[in-house]
C-alpha cells in the first residue's frame, strides 16, 4: 500500500486553511479532509479511503450510514422534527420505553450533548440529597474520580484536573471532592453525611482507557448502598456496546443508581443523551425544573429508538467481545517493541507508545499516511475504538498498519535516527 500523507494536496490544504482561518482553535485535527462514509470507511476530498479507528469517540458505535438507522431518521425527517417538550410527540414514549427496558430502569430524562446528561445527574443528585436524603441545603457534595472526563461546561470543568481542560475558567463551582480512580479504600474515606453522590466513569475514556482494578465498581456499589450515597455511572463513552456490553458496569455485574448515556444514543447522527434511573430519584426532578428546548425531540427519538432496538439484539456486544479478543491478541506481541502498555476492554483499546518514538501524535500522522485514523490523548497514548460494525478483515488491515508503523519506528528509534515528518 502507498504511504500517503494526505496534506501534500492541494484541495485537502485549502480545506484546512479555511477552516483555520474561520474556526475558534479549541481542536487541532489530523490533516486529513473527510467527506463520505459508509461503515467503518470514510473517504477524504481527494477520494483516498481510510478506515475510521476512533468512530467519533464511540459516537459512531454502529458505524456511518448504519441502513437501519439512516432508514429511522430519513422516514422521521420528513414527517415531524421538532415540537419541543411544551407538547407531547409520538416517538419519544416508544424511545423512552425502550431505553428504560434496555437499562432495567423506569425512567428516562433526554437532553442532548453528554455533558448536557452529566449537568442533569448532578442536579437530579443534589435534589435527591435535599428532598429524600435530608442533606443541609447547599452542602451536597459529589465524589468524582482524578482522571476524570465528564465533559466541557463550566461547572464540570471544575472538577477535572487536566489542566488544558480545567485552567482558567473559573472560579470553580464548589460542592465536589475529588479520589484517585480506582482506589475504594479513598472512597470509602471521602464519604460523609453530606455526600449526594459518587459519579465515575466505569473505564476512564479520555484518559486513556483506564481500566480499575477488578472489584473496584462492586466496592463502590456496595459503599454507595451502605452509606445512602448515589452510584452515578458516566457511561458515555463505555456503554452501548462498546466493551462487549451494553453497559460497562456489567463487567463487574453492577447496576448503578443513574446511568448517563450519550454519543452513540445518536445513532452518529445526532446528538441525543439520556439520564436513566428508578423513579425514587429521577422522580425528584418536577416540571419546571429541568429542560431543553431539544431535548427529546422526535427526530433523536425516531433515531434512538432503532439505536436500542439494536442493541437489544444483543449481536454487536457479542461482536464487539470477539474482535476486541482479536485486537489484544493483535496488539499486545507489540509492547516491549515500541509500546510500553496496552488496555484492552471489549473493541476499546488504549496503546502507550514508548517516547523513544516520537508522540501518540506523531504516531497518529504516521498512521494517517497508510489510511488509518487514530486520535492520540494525554501525549503518548493511542486510543484506539473502531465502529463495532468493522469487517474482521478490515480490523486485521488496521492490525497489520499499526504493526507496520510502530515496528518500523522502533527500528529507527534504536538506529539512532530522528522521527521523519509525516505531516509537515
Ligand atoms: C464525550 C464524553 C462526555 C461529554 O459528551 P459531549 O457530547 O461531548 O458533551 C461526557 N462523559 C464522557 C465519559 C465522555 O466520553
Amino acid at each position: 500500500m502507498q504511504v500517503h500523507p494526505p496534506h501534500v494536496d492541494p484541495a485537502t490544504r485549502g480545506a484546512i486553511a479555511l477552516e483555520h482561518a474561520h474556526l475558534a482553535h479549541n481542536y487541532d485535527p489530523l490533516p486529513v479532509v473527510i467527506a463520505n462514509g459508509q461503515g467503518a470507511w470514510v473517504t477524504d476530498i481527494e477520494g483516498r479511503r481510510y478506515l475510521d479507528f476512533l468512530a467519533a469517540y464511540s459516537a459512531l458505535n454502529f458505524g456511518h450510514g448504519h441502513p437501519a438507522l439512516i432508514e429511522a431518521a430519513s422516514a422521521q425527517l420528513g414527517r415531524l422534527t421538532l415540537t419541543s417538550r411544551a407538547f407531547s410527540n409520538d416517538q419519544l414514549g416508544p424511545f423512552a420505553a425502550a431505553l428504560a427496558e434496555l437499562a432495567g430502569k423506569e425512567l428516562v430524562l433526554p437532553m442532548n450533548t453528554g455533558a448536557e446528561a452529566v449537568e442533569t445527574g448532578i442536579k437530579v443528585a443534589r435534589a435527591w440529597a435535599y428532598r429524600v436524603k435530608g442533606v443541609p441545603q447547599d452542602a451536597a457534595s459529589i465524589i468524582v474520580a482524578r482522571g476524570n472526563f465528564h465533559g466541557r461546561t463550566t461547572t464540570i470543568v471544575g472538577f477535572s484536573d487536566d489542566p488544558g481542560a480545567h485552567d482558567d475558567f473559573g472560579p470553580y463551582g464548589p460542592g465536589f471532592v475529588s479520589v484517585p480512580f480506582g482506589d475504594a479504600d479513598a472512597l470509602a474515606a471521602a464519604i460523609t453525611p453530606d455526600t449526594a453522590a459518587v459519579l465515575i466513569e466505569p473505564i476512564q475514556g479520555e484518559a486513556g482507557v483506564l481500566i480499575p482494578p477488578e472489584g473496584y465498581l462492586r466496592r463502590v456499589r456496595e459503599l454507595c448502598t451502605e452509606h445512602g450515597v448515589l452510584f452515578i455511572a458516566d457511561e458515555i463513552q463505555t456503554g452501548l456496546g462498546r466493551t462487549g456490553h451494553t453497559f460497562a458496569c456489567e463487567r463487574e455485574g453492577v447496576v448503578p443508581d443513574l446511568y448517563l448515556l450519550g454519543k452513540a444514543l445518536g445513532g452518529g447522527i445526532v446528538p441525543l443523551s439520556a439520564v436513566v434511573g428508578d423513579a425514587e430519584v429521577l422522580g425528584v426532578i418536577q416540571p419546571g425544573q429541568h429542560g431543553s428546548t431539544f431535548g427529546g425531540n422526535p427526530l433523536a427519538a425516531a433515531i434512538g429508538v432503532r439505536v436500542v432496538q439494536l442493541l437489544a439484539a444483543g449481536t454487536l456486544q457479542k461482536r464487539a467481545q470477539l474482535l476486541g479478543t482479536r485486537l489484544r491478541e493483535g496488539i499486545e506481541p507489540l509492547i516491549g517493541h515500541g509500546v510500553t502498555a496496552v488496555r484492552v476492554a471489549g473493541l476499546w483499546a488504549g496503546v502507550d507508545i514508548d517516547p523513544r518514538l516520537g508522540t501518540g501524535r506523531h504516531i497518529s500522522e504516521m498512521l494517517l499516511a497508510r489510511g488509518l485514523l487514530v486520535k492520540d490523548t494525554h501525549g503518548q497514548t493511542i486510543r484506539l475504538a473502531p465502529p463495532l460494525v468493522i469487517r474482521s478483515t478490515d480490523l486485521d488491515w488496521a492490525l497489520e498498519q499499526l504493526h507496520l508503523v510502530i515496528e518500523g519506528e522502533a527500528a529507527r528509534a534504536d538506529s539512532g535516527q530522528a522521527p521523519a515528518h509525516a505531516v509537515g
